[in-house]
């Protein structure tokens, strides 16, 4: 299977590069990096298929942002 680059997946931490799964968050190194509360509700709001369509639900883009909101708290992010 090739990957064409429109389909390419990268992890959601700013600045990370890394190619992940389409179903999954991010990379691994990255994804444990977040506490375990941000992690169960990217989880919980996560609908199976969200990434072909495109349109994943309001609770999980709110999830997202949390998650991206306590990146940048906790000084992770990659300049
Ligand atoms: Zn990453």
């Amino acid at each position: 299977m090739t990957l064409s680059r429109a389909n390419t997946h990268t992890c959601h931490w700013p600045g990370c590069k890394r190619v992940v799964p389409p179903n999954m968050w991010g990379c691994k190194a990255h994804w444990f990096a977040l506490p375990k509360v941000l992690r169960d509700r990217i989880w919980a709001t996560y609908v199976p298929g969200q990434e072909i369509t495109k349109t994943p639900s309001p609770a999980y883009i709110e999830a997202a942002c949390a998650v991206q909101t306590w990146i940048v708290g906790a000084g992770g992010v990659v300049r």
